[in-house]
Parts: structure tokens; sequence; C-alpha cells
């Protein structure tokens, strides 16, 4: 796909999804901003790619001021923003029981404020502009809960409804949302589990069901983000054939 007339910004591009959709969208021709906590993770997907422009940034999504650092420093570089990619996310799931608030207060502010964060910074320059688009990575666990998962369930879901306020509050600014909902996919996303038996749970859920590799989720972002001016991907639920949750 040819998306070299676009500027994207990539937060939590250092791996999974967000690596993979980087990649992608470096073929494509994109201008891209991507931006993680691991920058040496950022600046190998730079070097992957050395005819493409791609600015890297160190950015934690829950403190405001880098993110919006990295959007600030995207216009400055490209002129301006079309498309905010959300993609942060961590998934420490285990039963309410355990009472690991540290691991609630973490998601809270990775999974919801991170998006939120990126909103803040981008959507003036959006709203301006009169046009733009806001994707955020949801889950399937954003339209389904499953136990053990109840806090990264509230996350997504949470997320599902910001981005759905976003997209009634923006439509007269032509501003595009788009939420990608993956079912198991294999990332590192299983190594922000702490709880031993979940950790298990998800990485024997993912063989059984036969997981997605994150390539496959990114080409949904690409295609989201292929559409004309005049349509809108609202949501993508992207399920492995054999998972039925
Ligand atoms: P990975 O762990 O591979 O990627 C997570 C990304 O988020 C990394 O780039 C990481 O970068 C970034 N990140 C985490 N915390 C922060 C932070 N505080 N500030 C900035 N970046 C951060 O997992 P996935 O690719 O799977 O996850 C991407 C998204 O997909 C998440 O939102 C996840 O919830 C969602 N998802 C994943 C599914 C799966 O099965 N894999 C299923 C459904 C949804 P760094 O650590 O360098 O900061």
């Amino acid at each position: 796909m040819d998306l070299s007339n676009k500027v994207v910004v990539i937060m939590g591009a250092s791996s999974g999804i967000g690596a993979a959709t980087s990649r992608l969208l470096a073929k494509d021709g994109a201008k891209l901003s991507v931006a993680a906590r691991r920058l040496d993770r950022l600046n190998e997907i730079k070097a992957e790619f050395p005819n493409s422009e791609i600015e890297t940034f160190k950015a934690d999504v829950t403190k405001f001021e880098d993110v919006k650092n990295v959007i600030d420093k995207t216009v400055e570089k490209f002129g301006r923003i079309d498309v905010l990619y959300n993609n942060a996310g961590i998934m420490p799931t285990a039963p309410l029981i355990e009472g690991r608030r540290d691991e609630w207060q973490n998601m809270l502010q990775i999974n919801i404020m991170g998006v939120l964060n990126g909103i803040a910074a981008a959507l003036p320059y959006m709203s301006k502009a009169k046009s733009g688009q806001i994707i955020s990575t949801d889950s399937v666990a954003g339209h389904v809960v499953g136990p053990d998962a109840a806090v990264y369930s509230g996350t997504k879901f949470a997320v599902r409804a910001i981005m759905d306020g976003l997209r009634m509050e923006q439509a007269e600014n032509n501003i595009k949302t788009t939420i990608v909902s993956p079912g198991s996919t294999g990332t590192e996303l299983f190594n922000s589990i702490n709880d031993d038996d979940q950790k298990k749970f998800a990485k024997d859920f993912f063989e059984n069901v036969g997981g997605l590799q994150p390539e496959q989720i990114a080409e949904a972002v690409e295609f989201a983000i292929g559409t004309k001016n005049n349509m809108s991907v609202s949501e993508v639920i992207i399920r492995p054939t054999r998972q039925t949750l």
C-alpha cells in the first residue's frame, strides 16, 4: 500500500504489534515517529529502513510531557500529524483476590491514561486541521470479560468507550477513530504477567487456539489508515479462527 502521504505516530512501537506495524508502514513509505521506553529497540527498526523517514523517541505514555513532546516534535519535523496510533499496553492478569493494586494502577495508567495522553496531545492539531485519525489497540477483552482478567478487561472496555466518544465528538472535524481488537497474538505481552498460573494459561491458550502473529494485526491498522477520507473503520475484531471467547 502506498502511504507516502501519511505522517504517523506510533506509541508502543518497540515490540509486538507496534513494531510490526512500524515495519509495515515504513515499507509503505509513511513518515513515522515511533515511541516507547526501549529506545534501542526503536533504533533497530529505524536502522532496517535507511531510506525511510523515521524519528525515534524515548517516551513513557503515562507521562503527558513525554507524549506531548513526541507529537509536537513530529509536527515540527513533518509539518503535520495524520495518524496517532495508541498501541502501548500491558496485561498483568491475576485473580482479584490477589489484590495486586500496583499492577492495577500500572494498567490504568498505561492502558487508559496512555490513550488519553495521546488524545490530549494530538487532538488540538487534528481538530484545527479538520483532519486526522486516532487508532487505539483495544482487545477482544474490551468486548468480553473473562475471569482473572477483570482489570485488564476494564481498561480495554474503557478504551472502547473513550474512542467511541471521541468518534462522536470529532466527526464534524472529519477525524477518524479506529479501535483494533486482537485476540491472542504472539508478542512480548505475556512477559507483563507476573502470576505464574496466568502466564501459563495465556501461553497455553495461544498454542491451543493457533494464535496470531503481530504482522497480521498490523495489516488491519494499515487497512484502516489506507481508507479514503470519507470512510472510517470504527472497529475491527481479529480473532484466531479457533478462539471462541
Ligand atoms: P508487547 O509487550 O510486545 O508490546 C507492548 C508495547 O507497549 C511495547 O512497545 C512497550 O514498549 C509499550 N509500552 C508498555 N508500557 C509502556 C509505557 N509506559 N510507555 C510507552 N510504551 C509502553 O505486546 P503487544 O504487542 O501484544 O501489545 C500491544 C497492544 O496490543 C497492547 O495494548 C495490548 O494490550 C494489545 N493486545 C495484545 C494482545 C495479544 O494477545 N498480544 C491481544 C489484545 C490486545 P516499552 O516496553 O519499550 O516501553
